[in-house]
């Protein structure tokens, strides 16, 4: 059962956060339990009413730090409703206010992957308000080198597909969910993911697309906080809105998320090209795009 908080801690929590809010810090991470749990910090939306508290409940257990740490139950309760503003959300123009998000990041070190080799962060390109939006994995090589999302070879597959809906990609807004490259191309692991991905949700709310296509299963599980395969998960559009953040815009309340291979799997497997179509196909209906008539 999880146990009320005393109103007098409340108030202080939920004081402090508005002074870490004031200085500028928005994201917040819960602190691994146990590295016997595998459990990995996880961002905690400040500006919802989702800030969680752990407590250790039998006085039992604190007489062995190490069974506790392990074997008390997490209760996590909400503390407080008030809704601290993320700076860019009194910002009506999207560039100012994207690239608010972007210098909040700054060089950024939050994760292992800064001290994993990466040239440079690859933050986000393309319209700011754009309708449609692509999230991929993470940035490969050629995206390091240039620090834009999708330039090498998955790039032009994704410019071909973008091209094939009758769009150019300058109307599209294209991001990842990490902004920095994984070592030797490998995925991002979950909480690279978790400790990235509250820019993207709050690039997102800027944005304010119509549609988001995510690009393969870890842009997929990530968005939508699943664990299903990519047969599961295509097919059909979700209801999406970014975690931990609202936008400024009281008429734009989330979006429709719809998942398709990645262009890199693509590459690899050409057979299934007709199949990212068919989502493609599902994403201009939604938009009332007509692909252009095919030239000979
Ligand atoms: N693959 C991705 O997921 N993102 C990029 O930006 C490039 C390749």
């Amino acid at each position: 059962m999880p146990r009320t908080l005393d109103p007098e801690l409340r108030r202080a929590l939920a004081a402090r956060i508005r002074y870490y809010n004031e200085m500028g810090i928005y994201d917040f991470y819960r602190r691994p339990v146990s590295e016997d749990a595998g459990e990995v910090a996880v961002p905690i939306a400040a500006d919802e009413d989702e800030i969680a508290v752990s407590h250790h409940t039998s006085p039992g257990e604190e007489m062995s730090p190490r069974k506790a740490a392990v074997a008390a139950p997490i209760v996590e309760e909400n503390i407080f409703e008030v809704i601290a503003l993320k700076p860019e959300q009194s910002v009506s123009d999207p560039v100012k206010a994207l690239k608010i998000i972007r210098e909040d990041l700054g060089d950024c070190t939050r994760c292992v992957l800064h001290k994993q080799g990466r040239k440079q962060i690859v933050f986000g390109v393309g319209n700011p308000k754009a309708e449609l939006m692509f999230v991929g994995e993470g940035p490969g090589a050629d995206e390091d080198t240039q620090g834009e999302p999708f330039v090498g070879r998955a790039g032009q597959l994704l410019n071909n597909m973008i091209k094939a809906m009758g769009i150019e990609r300058e109307q599209v807004y294209i991001a990842n969910i990490v902004k920095c490259r994984p070592p030797g191309n490998r995925q991002p692991e979950r909480d690279e993911c978790a400790t990235c991905s509250p820019f993207l949700m709050r690039q997102i709310a800027v944005v304010k697309p119509k549609v988001i296509v995510a690009l393969g299963a870890t842009a997929a599980k990530t968005l939508l906080a699943m664990n299903s395969s990519m047969m599961q998960l295509r097919g059909r559009f979700y209801d999406f809105k970014p975690a931990g953040v609202h936008s400024n815009d009281p008429n734009w309340d989330g979006c429709k998320l719809a998942v398709t291979y990645h262009p890199a799997f693509l590459l690899r497997d050409p057979r299934q090209k007709g199949e990212a179509w068919k989502d493609l196909q599902m994403v201009m209906k939604e938009l009332g795009m007509k692909a252009p008539k095919a030239t000979t």
